[in-house]
């Protein structure tokens, strides 16, 4: 089953849209990553570090007072003392609260040595306001023993703190050189795939299109067989095979055309040359004696008949043609005796508007293959023209040449020329150059029609050269 363009495109786009969303998925997930890791450096480990300096200087502070206290005595400064360890001991609730369990368990430790070095100077200040002696260096010495275990639990967490947001960095950037890989290397995939999908897309719309733009040109240059097989989404098909079906009334029309042309030329042939035949047996006197007057009236008849059967056979000539049913049979000649017989033919006219008709065929003419009749049927066409619209006392030259392994045949004349617009179009049947009614000798416009037919299915190539007022040169080119 052939999609249709429709949905063709909803797929492409489809797939497109999916592609971004997983890229954006994926940019999605590994920026909350980073997010939770930058959140547990700036929320955990600096505060940590934050809360050990804060227990570090709230312990100095207590030892200081205490150190005052005992010496002096004076409980202002006991109440300091107790101000600060109250510091102390809410940070280290607050600095185990958010701690992670590696933190938290030193700080624990730290709490023991904190209750240890509290309880040793709770002692003594009971022996001192009892006023009783009591080993001072002894109770000294066990407090400095707990306050470096405080500091050394407190740095080993700061340590600690430290290593791990150096690591959750490290794992930060690694992650984000993972992430620029990743994400480069689905970019890149995600590219191919949507250019892989917009080609395939445009060339199962592009190509079809363009098959049937060239089978359109055909058609305008007449070409109406062959059928249209597109293996195209459904709507190009449907096109194809309205174009198959347009195509197909073409030719029956065209058939129908060229039927018409033929049976119509069949059954004016018929009367024609009866009419021709009988005229002619009256001017041959069968019918007895005739007048001056009744010859010339019979000699019009003879002429206009002739004329009329001529356009007959062009006619039917080129509806067979146009049908492909035109039977040619080709030999290996030259070109030379056909040309000449197609100049002595036209001789009668020639003399009668005194023209000028010259010859200049070359000796090394090439055999080339040919149907002798039509050929001569072309040049007749050709040299006829040339001698028809050039007026009296013109010049027409016929010159026949070896050319690039073929052969080529000019056939140049003094007359009125052919405007420039003209040019391309001569040779399509029923179009002249100049109207018929403005010259003296008329005309059907079917014979540069036949010559291009005749021509073309010798393979050759056909064109009119002229530059208007000083006359016209007919080329025409013949492959061996
Ligand atoms: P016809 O000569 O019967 O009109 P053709 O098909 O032979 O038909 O020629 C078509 C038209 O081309 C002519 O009517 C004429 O206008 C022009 N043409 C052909 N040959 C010549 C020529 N040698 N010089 C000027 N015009 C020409």
């Amino acid at each position: 089953m052939r999609l249709t363009l429709f949905s063709r495109l909803i797929l492409g786009y489809f797939a497109i849209f999916i592609l971004v969303v997983a890229v954006g998925a994926y940019a999605i997930v590994q920026l909350r990553r980073f997010n939770d890791v930058t959140r547990s450096v700036l929320q955990i480990d600096n505060r940590i570090i934050d809360y050990e300096k804060k227990l570090t200087d709230a312990l100095l502070s207590q030892i200081r007072y205490e150190r005052k206290f005992i010496i002096t005595q004076d409980n202002a400064l006991y109440d300091q003392f107790l101000l600060f360890k109250r510091d102390f001991d809410g940070y280290l609730e607050e600095a185990i609260s958010i701690a992670e369990s590696q933190s938290s368990g030193l700080l624990r430790i730290a709490k023991e040595y904190h209750q240890r070095y509290q309880s040793l100077f709770d002692e003594e200040v009971q022996y001192l306001k009892r006023g009783e002696k009591y080993p001072q260096a002894q109770y000294k010495q066990e407090k400095e023993r707990a306050v470096d275990g405080i500091i050394a639990e407190l740095e080993k967490m700061r340590a600690y703190s430290q290593e791990s947001t150096y690591s959750k960095i490290k794992e930060l950037a690694d992650a984000g050189a993972d992430a620029h890989r990743v994400a480069m290397l689905i970019a890149g995939v995600a590219i191919i795939i949507i250019i892989a999908i917009s080609l395939f897309i445009t060339r199962s719309i592009t190509q079809p299109i363009s098959i049937l733009k060239k089978r359109t040109k055909e058609i305008a240059e007449g070409d109406f067989g062959g059928n249209l097989n597109l293996s195209s989404p459904p709507e190009i098909a449907e096109l194809a095979g309205a174009f198959n079906l347009m195509c197909s009334k073409l030719r029956d029309l065209e058939k129908m055309k060229s039927d018409f042309f033929s049976s119509l030329s069949h059954e004016l042939r018929t009367p024609l040359t009866s009419i021709k035949e009988g005229t002619g047996l009256l001017l041959e006197g069968i019918g007895g004696p005739i007048t001056d007057k009744q010859k010339r009236l019979l000699t019009i008849l003879t002429e206009e008949s002739n004329r009329l059967i001529g356009l007959v056979n062009s006619l039917l000539d080129l509806s067979k043609m146009e049908a492909g049913m035109m039977t040619y049979t080709f030999d290996r000649a030259s070109l030379a005796p056909l040309i000449n017989k197609a100049m002595i033919e036209i001789g009668p006219l020639v003399e009668a508007k005194r023209i000028s008709l010259e010859a200049k065929i070359s000796e090394e003419l090439p055999i080339i293959k040919v149907d002798s009749e039509r050929m001569l049927q072309a040049l007749r066409n050709l040299i006829g023209n040339a001698v028809k619209f050039t007026p009296d006392g013109g010049r027409v030259a016929v010159s026949a040449q070896h050319r690039d392994g073929g052969v080529e045949v000019s056939v140049a004349d003094t007359g009125a020329g052919i405007p420039a617009e003209k040019l391309g179009t001569i040779f399509d049947k029923f179009q002249q150059a100049i109207s018929t009614g403005s010259y003296p000798t008329q005309g059907t416009g079917l014979g540069l029609a036949i010559v291009k037919h005749i021509i073309t299915s010798h393979g050759g190539k056909v064109w009119a050269e002229s530059k208007p007022g000083q006359g016209s040169t007919f080329i025409f080119v013949l492959p061996t």
